[in-house]
């Protein structure tokens, strides 16, 4: 096991803002996470064209949502670029990018909330905000023409660690381990596939490739 690192200043408020974030619209995790699969398959077809590669066929390229009830998990996979260690590192370990940035300056801004804004549906909040449903989030990934994969595993609050792992195909694999449901807060539904198909429907209708759900037959 690798040793644990701390997240930058910067991302730690953040983090600690999604995780204890009482906004209603804790849903809008799977729009970030689905777009950073789209993104991560867009840049894998410009590199692919880039290169001459004509092994990657557009066809091939997808997003795949799946749950476990028992362990009460939601597993999103994309084969798109993929990452390599230093880029989950670069990537998740810090706050690059604008929406990111954009949603904390527009929240430092605020004393309070203003529930009459939808602040948060403002922006794209990234990837941290897998941690608003979630209170552990695993990242395996790996890159495009390497064969070393990679485990970014976090809890939030206590940082992250990066492992090696085997993984027999190129692209992404985001597993979120929901929190527990409370009195206001109901994560179970996230479980339910009927509930992922209208939050896709919702915020994810106009993503390109084909976003496909495991169903659990019980
Ligand atoms: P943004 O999408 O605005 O860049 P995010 O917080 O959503 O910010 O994601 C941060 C970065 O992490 C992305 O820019 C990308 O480089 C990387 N990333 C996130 N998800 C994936 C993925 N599924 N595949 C490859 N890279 C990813
Ligand atoms: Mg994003």
């Amino acid at each position: 096991m690798s040793r644990k690192k701390q997240f930058k200043a910067e991302s730690k408020r953040l983090l600690d803002l999604m995780i204890n974030s009482i906004y209603t619209h804790k849903e809008i995790f799977l729009r970030e996470l689905i777009s950073n699969a789209s993104d991560a398959i867009d840049k894998l077809y410009y590199q692919a064209l880039q290169n001459g590669d004509h092994s990657i066929s557009r066809d091939d390229l997808k997003i795949e949502l799946a749950v476990n009830k028992d362990d009460r998990t939601i597993t999103l996979t994309d084969n798109g670029i993929g990452m390599s260690k230093e880029e989950l590192e670069e990537n998740l370990g810090t706050i690059a990018r604008s929406g990111s940035l954009a949603f904390k300056e527009n929240m430092d801004a605020k004393e309070q909330p203003d529930d009459d804004v939808d602040i948060i549906g403002q922006f794209g909040v990234g990837f941290y905000s897998a941690f608003m449903v979630a209170h552990k989030v695993q990242v395996f990934s790996r890159k495009y023409n390497e064969d070393a994969a990679y485990c970014w595993a976090s809890d939030a609050s206590d940082g992250y660690t990066i492992d090696e792992v085997e993984m027999p195909e190129r692209g992404t694999k985001i597993v979120l381990y929901l929190k527990e449901n409370t009195d206001d807060e109901n994560y179970d539904e996230y479980l339910e596939s009927y509930e992922l198909e209208r939050l896709i429907k919702k915020y994810s209708d106009y993503i390109r490739y084909p976003i496909r759900m495991e169903m659990e037959v019980s």
